[in-house]
This record gives structure tokens, sequence and C-alpha cells, in this order.
């Protein structure tokens, strides 16, 4: 068996050939174990004791009265190390341990994705290295200690602009020169075939479970379900359930940042190749990547998964943005009508919603899905908002 490389025209495998055989035999294990009846059974059950699974899906009895029609929230951030990202963290380093490899490795930006990938590897005992802009590791001392408190390796990289997508280069040189041992685990549903379709495989179940929550809550299906949007991963894993079902609107929400140039790869972002796959993507003329910017680290990124420029393309999906003010502004909304507090990714979602609540009835029920709780981001709020400094 063989799995497609592309989403329509999107996606396939842009690298090094040093890397094929790699990517070859990552697909082959990757079949072999998903089918697996001990590999499903043993991940259950790290998803369900370790990382806190099945999350709840609720209704926001206050937002629903202020707004006037039913809103649910998708508890991914009730999960262990704050966010989505460690059920794709589990997966893989399962799936890692399997194909008998010795060390993971992974880059980070924000360091959300270092510190799952570390926790899991700390509980089911594999070495982990977290490459990491040396520029990156200043910024985000609090997972930087994190993750060196479950026992992970953080590589400074201190070439280019030392930031991400230097730590993703030096991450390559290291993982082509120690192909036999390393596995290198990607966090979200970007890079080459097959890691935008393991990626996705294994954030699928939040969907699964909102569809079963949803239908025994209200006996029907939703009529919109919103995500923010960085890579895809958190998105597409609440959505791929529902791709078939035609009356329920996806709609993802990327970061609109502080000023109109900033962000919005799906809707100012043109075709293009970056790490390792086609997509819709940040770049000048000459296609060299643009920075990225946003508020909120997590959707700090100048690429998106294929799926999502497919998915935008055929038009089942529509995607829109919310600014950086918006954002710090729907967080504290939700703080304060429902004791929630989001991570700023996550806010990006209700900030969407707020703005376009004129587009929804009271026959309507929305499904937001919280990726992620925003205690990482309480030092940033305090010093980008001077206001909440003199008391809320
Ligand atoms: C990393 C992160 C995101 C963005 O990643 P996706 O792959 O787009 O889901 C969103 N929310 C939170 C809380 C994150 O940590």
């Amino acid at each position: 068996m063989k799995l497609n490389t592309k989403f329509g025209e999107f996606g396939g495998v842009y690298i090094p050939e040093m890397m094929v055989a790699a990517m070859e035999t990552l697909e082959n294990s990757f079949i072999k174990y998903i089918n697996c009846f001990k590999f499903k059974k043993e991940l259950n059950q790290l998803l369900n004791v370790f990382a806190g699974r099945p999350t709840g899906l609720y209704l926001a009895k206050n937002i629903s009265l202020d707004l006037g029609f039913k809103v649910y929230l998708k508890r991914e951030d009730m999960l262990h190390t704050g966010a989505h990202k460690i059920n794709n963290a589990l997966g893989q380093v399962l799936l890692a341990k399997y194909m008998g490899k010795k060390e993971i490795i992974a880059e980070t930006g924000a360091g959300q994705h270092g510190v799952a990938v570390a926790a899991a590897g700390a509980f089911l005992g594999i070495p982990v290295k977290v490459f990491m802009g040396e520029k990156d590791i200043e910024r985000q001392k609090l997972n930087v200690y994190r993750m060196k408190l479950f026992g992970a390796e953080v590589v400074s990289v201190n070439s280019g602009s030392k930031t991400l997508k230097d730590a993703v280069n030096e991450a390559l040189r290291y993982f082509i020169t120690n192909v036999k041992t390393c596995y290198y685990l990607i966090g979200s549903v970007v890079g080459p075939h097959p890691y935008p379709l393991i990626v996705q495989k294994f954030q699928e179940i939040i969907g699964k479970e909102t569809k079963e929550q949803i239908l025994a809550i209200e006996g029907k299906l939703p009529s919109a379900i919103i995500a923010c949007v960085g890579g895809g991963s958190n998105a597409i894993g609440i959505f791929n359930e529902f791709l078939d079902d035609k009356n329920v609107n996806l709609i993802g929400v990327e970061a609109g940042g502080k000023v109109k140039k900033h962000g919005k790869t799906l809707s100012n972002g043109s075709i293009g190749i970056f790490h390792g796959s086609k997509s819709y993507v940040l770049q000048d003329k000459d296609g060299q990547i643009k920075e990225a910017y946003s508020i909120s680290a997590g959707l700090d990124y100048p690429g998106v998964g294929p799926i999502h420029s497919f998915l935008k393309n055929l038009k089942r999906a529509v995607y829109g943005n919310a600014t950086d003010e918006e954002a710090v502004d729907a967080l504290k909304y939700l703080c304060k009508t429902e004791g929630i507090l989001p991570a700023l990714e996550s806010s990006h979602a209700i900030a969407y919603l707020l703005k376009n609540k004129n587009n929804f009835n009271n026959n309507d029920i929305v499904v937001i899905n919280l990726s992620g709780r925003g205690d990482k981001d309480v030092n940033q709020l305090i010093y980008a908002d001077s206001d909440l400094y003199g008391g809320c």
C-alpha cells in the first residue's frame, strides 16, 4: 500500500536526495503501525492516561447568552502540557519507538512543540534533542527550562537569523547524518510527505470526539467549527471528521498581526515550495520566504499545511483572520465570561467569532476548538498591556 503524496496540486516531497530513503521507510512504518492493533491500543492508553483524553466539549453558557446562539468549546487546553500538540508528540514518539529509533530530534520556535516532545520522550524513555534558534531561546526562557526539566537537550542554533528557520536547517543537517538511529518529529501538518498525513492522523481524534459529543448532547451536527491556523494541525484535527458533512461550515483563522501586511498566509500568500512541500507561503517575487509576524508565537509561521491550501481552493473551508489586538480582546473576553484563560493562538478563533457574530442566528450551533491554554502567555500580556498593570 502507498499513500497519496499530494492534496490536489499541494504537498509533495521536495527534499534533498539524501532524505528520500528515510521518508520511504517512515511512510512504510507509519502504514504498518497505524494499522497494528497493539500500536493503536498503546497510543489510546497514552492519550487517556498521560495526556488526559477525552477532552470535554461543553456549552459555554455565558457566551451563548451574550451572543444569542449556542457556542461550544472543545477543551484541548485541558491536556497535559497545555495544548493539542501532545496528541501528535505521543503518536510520533511511540512510532519512533516501534521503528527502533534511539533518539528523537525536533525543532521549535516558541517552544510549545519542544515541550510536548520532551514530555512524551521522558515518559516513553527515549532521548530528545531540540534545535532552537538562539534568539528564540532568549525569548522563550520558560519553555527552554521546561524542556530541560523533562531531560531534553536544547541545542542553540546561532546561524542566520537565529530563529525557527535556522533551527529547521540545523535539525535537517543532523537528521541526514544520523538517519539510521534518529527520528525527526515534526509538530504540525507541514513538511514533506508523509509528515502532513502523519500529524493529521494523530490529531484526528479531536474531531472524532467532537462529533460523538455534539451528537450525544444536541442530536445534530454544528453549523460551524472555528479553529486557529498556524501550520494547521489543530484545525485539520477538528475539521477532518466533518469534511463530508457539507452543512458544517469549517472556518480557519490565521494571525493578522499588527498591520495589514502581516501574516495571513492563505489570504496574502502565493503558491510556492517551503519546508519540503508545495503550499501557500509568504514570499517575495523571487521566492524568498518573508518573515511572518504575530503576537502569538504558535501562529508566527510563513507557511501553512498543504491540506489547508487544498481545502481553500476547493472552498470546503474558508479562512479568515484576526489581528493581535482582536486576539488579546478575545482572550480577556473569554477570561471574564467563562473563567477560562485561552492561549493567544486559540484567542484568534474566538476573536473571529466575536467579529462575525452577526453571521449567526439563534438556531446556530458553533464549536470553537480551544487549542491551548494561556498560562504561557501571561508574561507577554503583562508587558503588552499596560492597562492590565493598573488592575482589571
Ligand atoms: C502551536 C499551537 C498552535 C498552532 O499550530 P497548528 O499546527 O496550527 O495547530 C495553535 N494553538 C496552540 C495553543 C499552539 O500551541
